[in-house]
Order: structure tokens, then C-alpha cells, then sequence
């Protein structure tokens, strides 16, 4: 697996550092408002990360994190907290407004075919490991406290900058006058480590006790926190945004490292952004759109993330109703003929794939290797699907391989048509296989091919079904 490195701004190998079980940690969501567009974007690409990493053989364990405090409007510690003042404006508490919000999250997620990570962490949860974090780096030192808050001190390590290859004194200080500014912070890019719950922030309704009083974390300590919990010091690859280069992830890497003296983080994975009409997404261009604007719009939430699989992570996205209109074309169109590859399939047993096919496979893996060139993979489908030289079970039975990869649920198709007796069947069998009941199942599966069909058992406790014969061939 190659792998651009933000770090290296290189194309790398990578290899985990443990065998093969790589470890891996997404910046999730600040759940104070919908998750649009462009979120959707950079969790569908750090998906097909996981998806890709995962086909290749490697053991993925992925962590991503919920900010349900201390992520104020200005990433660099101005402005209010984000979940204090959605709360304030819908005149609801900071928990519902948090819940509202990861549900949304959850939801968006899982109509885009998102695999869930094995831990999700919230922040409020972990305010114990964010103080004990802060305590090691004030004991050596890379900490000063003001009334207001205690503060990593950036010039202090001489590592800051380097993910972005920003030099620290090009940071102009006080960038905007409107915004507040504690007046005892050193330098513009160190950041808030803790909170008091003083001042501007006297009536924060989130607050813990800490050896620096009342108060809450800032927004950066969460993630270097939990991704060092479940994961261990060192990580294989961390996942975000390029907004979050310059200031969240900098800042992370510094507390980091700083506190344990190793490296944080192997591979930098960032996202590009998308654009809507060639325009950044603003609440006052209106063009903040939801899963619930796509649905509105009679566009398939799999249709979106097939779109996403047409641009490369690394490149800027243009996003418009047409572009997704004509996704949602070619997304139907690649579902008919998986379709009717199926109905046309009536290969029983799995037999070995030919060199044509092998070589199809070959292809793939090499350009999903390649720093993730989904589009490419997808152009590769495209061709295998349309080669009449490859009979139909194996333009089937590579497609479903490589949507492993892209994830656009091509295997359920493989259900449509078949009636839900059927099916029911079929869940009952899985259900009786899971309790290791194989006469109940056997007899399950002789009933289901009484009615025409037949099952094949696959990895995981999944199974296919199809029709016993050739549409239009006679059974007897
Ligand atoms: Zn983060």
C-alpha cells in the first residue's frame, strides 16, 4: 500500500507497525449542528481508507471521536463554545442539542454505507484522561496558566508547524479585533489546553473540577487523549480534513508528542474540500445541504457516495444538482446490470477464476494500492462489467468483490426479486446456523430449493441466494 503522507507531503509505503493490524483514528464530528456535504465527503473517503486497507488484508482498528464540548467558533480559542451557543439558539440544553446531532451524525453516516468504528468516544467522557494529559505536559513544563485558562506553550516545542510547514512567527497575532482575546496568552498559536469557567465563560453549563478550578477542556486535548487510550502512542494513520492542517491537528501533534516523547502519528490522511457551484459551502449562500436535501431532491444517499467515488481524495470536489442527477443515472445503471448479471448467473459452486478475471483483480488491487485511486477502480469496473469476453458469474462475482471497496451495497441487489418468503427463509437458516443448529438448517435449505432457489453460504454468516435456473429455461 502506497500512502500520501501530509506529514512528508510524499507518496509513502506503508506498513502498520505492528504486523498487520493497523491503527486508526478519524476526527468525528462537533455535534452542534447537520452534518452536510462536505462532512459527508471526508467520511466517506476515510472510509474507503479503512475499506481499502481491509481488502488488502490488514486488521483495521478504527476510533473516531464525538465533540460534545470545548470546540469554540474560532479554532484558535476565540469566539464561544460551539454546542453552548447551538443550545442557546434553539432554546434547547447542550445534552439534547448533542444528541440531536450525533443522531443526525449516525444516521447520515449509515445511508452512506459508512463502516461504523469499533470504539466512537465522546469527549464528555474522557475528562478525566484530558486532565490527566494536561498534568504531564504542565510537569514538563510545556504549560503556563492565566486567569483564564492553562495554555500548551507552542514556542516551547520545537516541532510546532511542521505538519503544515508553517514557520510560528509568520502567525499574525489578533487576526480579527472583534473576537476576544485573553490578553495574557503569549502567543498566538498556543492554544487552550483547560477552561476556566471565569469570565466569558462564567456560565458554561458543561464543567468539571480540575487541579486549574472549574472549568471545561479545550477542543484539541480530546483527540490526542482518546486516540493514545484506545489506540496506544503511536498511530498508523490519523484521518481529517485539510482544514484541520493548520491548527487541530498541529495542535495535536505537539501536546502529543510533548507529553510522551514519541512520534503521534505515522501517516497524516486529509481530505480535500468540496465546493458547491464552484463556491465554498455558507450558511449565507444557502448552500449547506443535508442527506435530507438529497433525499428531498429524489437522489439515493448511495448515489451521493458513488459520486464522492469519482474524485480523488486529495483533489478539490465540484459539487451541483446536475453532477449528482447524473450519479444517480450511472449509479442505476451499474445497479440494472449487476441485476441482470444475477438473474443470469447460474454457476452453483464458486469455481476457480479465470487468468482473465485474476488479471481484472490484479488491476484493481494495484490501483487501490496506489494512494486510493478510486476513480480509477471505478473506470476498471466499468470496463470488466462492459468485457463480453468474461462470462457472466465472474463480471459478478469481481464486482461484488471490488464493492467490498467502494461500498455501494451491490449485494443486496442480489435479493431483489426474490420473493420474501424466500428471504425469510433464508434468516431463519443464518439464525439457526448461528446457534449451530445444522439439521434445522439443512432442512431450511432444502425447503428454500424446493421453491427454485438456491443458497450459498459466505464469510461472516452472509449467504446469496439466486434462482435455481436460467430465467426462461425450463426447471425440468
Ligand atoms: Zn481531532
Amino acid at each position: 500500500m502506497f500512502l500520501f503522507n501530509t506529514l512528508t507531503r510524499k507518496i509513502e509505503k506503508f506498513q502498520p507497525l505492528q504486523n498487520s493490524v493497523v491503527t486508526f483514528y478519524t476526527c468525528g464530528p462537533t455535534v452542534y449542528d447537520y452534518t452536510h456535504l462536505g462532512h459527508m465527503r471526508t467520511y466517506v473517503n476515510n472510509d474507503l481508507l479503512r475499506r481499502t486497507l481491509t481488502y488488502l488484508g490488514f486488521q483495521v482498528k478504527h476510533v473516531m471521536n464525538i465533540t460534545d464540548v470545548g470546540h469554540l467558533t474560532g479554532d484558535d480559542d476565540t469566539g464561544e463554545d460551539k454546542i453552548e451557543k447551538g443550545a442557546r439558539k434553539a432554546g434547547k440544553t447542550v445534552w439534547e442539542i448533542a444528541e440531536f446531532y450525533t443522531n443526525f451524525f449516525l444516521k447520515t453516516i449509515t445511508e452512506l454505507n459508512i463502516l461504523l468504528p469499533q470504539v466512537f468516544c465522546r469527549a464528555t467522557q474522557h475528562i478525566q484522561e484530558m486532565i490527566d494529559l494536561i498534568k504531564i505536559l504542565e510537569k514538563k513544563g510545556f504549560t503556563y496558566e492565566t486567569k483564564e485558562a492553562v495554555y500548551f506553550d507552542t514556542c516551547n516545542f520545537a516541532g510546532y508547524g511542521k505538519l503544515g510547514g508553517q514557520n510560528l512567527k509568520e502567525k499574525l497575532p489578533g487576526a480579527r479585533e472583534e473576537v476576544y482575546v485573553d490578553k495574557e496568552k503569549k502567543h498566538p498559536t498556543d492554544f487552550a489546553l483547560w477552561f476556566k469557567r471565569v469570565g466569558r465563560f462564567a456560565n458554561h453549563t458543561l464543567h468539571w473540577d480540575s487541579p486549574w478550578g472549574d472549568g471545561f477542556p479545550g477542543w484539541h486535548i480530546e483527540c490526542s487523549a482518546m486516540s493514545m487510550k484506545y489506540l496506544g502512542q503511536t498511530i498508523d494513520i490519523h484521518a481529517g480534513g485539510v482544514d484541520h492542517i493548520p491548527v487541530h491537528h498541529e495542535n495535536e501533534i505537539a501536546q502529543s508528542e510533548a507529553a510522551t516523547g514519541q512520534p503521534f502519528v505515522r501517516f497524516w490522511f486529509h481530505n480535500h474540500f468540496l465546493m458547491v457551484n464552484n463556491q465554498k459551502m455558507s450558511k449565507s449562500l444557502g448552500n449547506i445541504y443535508t442527506i435530507e436535501d438529497i433525499k428531498k431532491r429524489t437522489l439515493e444517499p448511495l448515489a451521493i457516495r458513488y459520486q464522492f467515488l469519482q474524485s480523488h481524495y486529495r483533489s478539490v470536489m465540484n459539487f451541483t444538482w446536475e453532477s449528482a442527477k447524473a450519479a444517480q443515472e450511472g449509479f442505476r445503471r451499474l445497479k440494472n446490470l449487476v441485476s441482470n448479471l444475477h438473474e443470469k448467473n447460474n454457476e452453483t459452486s464458486k469455481s476457480q477464476l479465470s487468468v482473465k478475471a485474476k488479471k481484472y483483480e490484479q488491476e484493481f488491487k494495484r490501483i487501490i494500492a496506489n494512494d486510493l485511486q478510486i476513480p480509477q477502480g471505478i473506470s476498471l469496473a466499468w470496463a470488466m462489467l462492459r468485457d463480453k469476453n468474461l462470462p457472466p458469474h465472474e463480471r459478478l462475482s469481481l464486482i461484488l468483490d471490488f464493492d467490498q471497496v467502494f461500498g455501494l451495497g451491490l449485494e443486496r441487489l442480489t435479493l431483489e426479486n426474490i420473493p420474501q418468503s424466500v428471504i425469510n427463509l433464508a434468516e431463519e437458516r443464518k439464525n439457526a446456523r448461528q446457534v449451530k443448529d445444522y439439521l434445522k438448517a439443512d432442512r431450511i435449505r432444502e425447503k428454500i430449493e424446493t421453491l427454485g432457489y438456491l443458497i450459498e453460504d459466505l464469510s461472516d454468516n452472509r449467504y446469496r441466494i439466486r434462482k435455481k435456473f436460467r430465467t426462461g429455461q425450463s426447471a425440468f
